[in-house]
């Protein structure tokens, strides 16, 4: 029998993705967060929804690719409930090949992705003289991959709060009174401190990333990443530069000038940017659990409570296959959340 009640507290991509998940089974959601709809990591602006790389295959690269190609469906089911842009679309992405090496082995992977992306997106080698907004690369030639998305952060998490409360569920920001149903915890950053301190052991923690916003309109280019930068082209003539890595900070997400650099390298990389205009500079706390994977599942020894939770770099391309699989377990008692994604794996 499904479970008609269901509370979820934190209103990030994972704890919003679930809650939209569960409604359109049927279960009557309320979701719980103090501070509101994206407060947390899920509020920023970069938004690659990009793939791990077509080779030694395992089960985490799996469920992130199932993840991508459920997504065209999921946003246009969130966006026509909700009759507000998530800013989803499938663009694509270009690298730059910088020498005969990674030519041999970006062709290789070429190979692998007929057979490893099943023919529903493919990795190719193409000239970088045909492509618009191409990065500089030494060889000439550029990887083209047609399984990269994009979407906006925020703009994502607005439609689906708004489809939410279409369909009927509550987005509030304290509940009252005893809870007698099922409670999954999509808490970010904070939640794994919380949950190290009532485990009594580290589970994970915020990893600081800054990132910027550039008036350049390519809404319809693919994404580029080259030298460990993200260039994302959104649908609203915006493009955004990710993302700094930061273990060590302070209090706080505030931006300061290792963002500059960031900038100041970006326009170095892809110079059609040079001279756009910084129109929005955001800092956020990712959620890194200890594994570095995705941490979901049963809570220890607390029945009736569930975790959702380390999203950390890729917490919006993951997002719809984790909402099935949380609602597969938590609704209908049904599990199969690969083992390195278990809570158990941080323990
Ligand atoms: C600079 C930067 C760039 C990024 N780029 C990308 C990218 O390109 N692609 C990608 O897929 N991912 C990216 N990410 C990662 C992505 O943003 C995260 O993985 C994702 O937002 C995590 O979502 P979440 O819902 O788990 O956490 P959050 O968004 O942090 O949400 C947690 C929520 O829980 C609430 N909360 C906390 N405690 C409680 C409580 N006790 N009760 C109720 N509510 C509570 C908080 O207020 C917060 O709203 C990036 C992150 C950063 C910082």
């Amino acid at each position: 029998m499904a479970i008609l009640d269901l509370t979820i507290r934190g209103a990030g991509i994972f704890g919003l993705s679930i809650a939209w998940e569960a409604t359109l089974r049927g279960a009557k959601v309320r979701v719980v967060d103090p501070a509101g709809v994206a407060a947390g990591a899920s509020g920023g602006i970069v938004g690659a929804l990009a793939p791990h790389t077509p080779e030694r295959w395992n089960d985490k690269k799996a469920f992130q690719f199932e993840s991508l190609i459920m997504a065209a469906d999921f946003w246009a089911g969130v966006d026509a409930a909700s009759g507000l842009p998530s800013g989803y679309g499938r663009t694509g992405r270009l690298q730059p090949i910088a020498d005969e090496a990674a030519l041999t082995l970006a062709r290789e992977r070429a190979e692998q992705a007929k057979t490893l992306w099943q023919g529903r997106a493919s990795w190719n080698v193409i000239e970088a003289a045909g492509a618009t907004m191409a990065p500089p690369s030494p060889t000439g030639l550029l990887i083209h991959d047609t399984l990269s998305a994009r979407i906006h952060p925020r703009d994502a998490c607005n439609s689906l709060a708004a489809a939410i409360r279409a369909r009927g569920g509550q987005i509030v920001a304290s509940d009252e009174g005893p809870e007698n149903a099922p409670v999954i915890w999509a808490t970010g950053h904070q939640g794994l401190s919380d949950l190290s301190r009532a485990l009594d052991r580290p589970v994970g923690n915020g990893v600081k990333g800054q990132a910027a916003l550039l008036a350049h309109d390519a809404r319809d280019l693919p994404q580029v990443f080259a030298e460990t930068l993200h260039f994302i082209p959104h649908g609203d003539g915006t493009l955004a530069i990710g993302s700094t890595t930061e273990r060590e900070f302070d209090e706080g997400s505030a931006t300061d000038a290792r963002l500059d650099d960031l900038v100041e390298r970006a326009r170095a990389v892809l110079p059609a940017i040079a001279k756009a205009r910084v129109i929005q500079r955001w800092a956020g706390l990712r959620p890194r659990a200890k594994s570095r994977a995705p941490m979901l599942g049963p809570w220890p020894d607390r029945p009736g409570h569930f975790i959702a939770n380390g999203g950390f770099k890729i917490g919006f391309g993951m997002a719809p296959k984790i909402a099935a699989v949380m609602a597969d377990l938590v609704l209908e008692g049904r599990g199969e959340i690969p083992a390195d994604f278990r809570v158990e794996a941080n323990l």
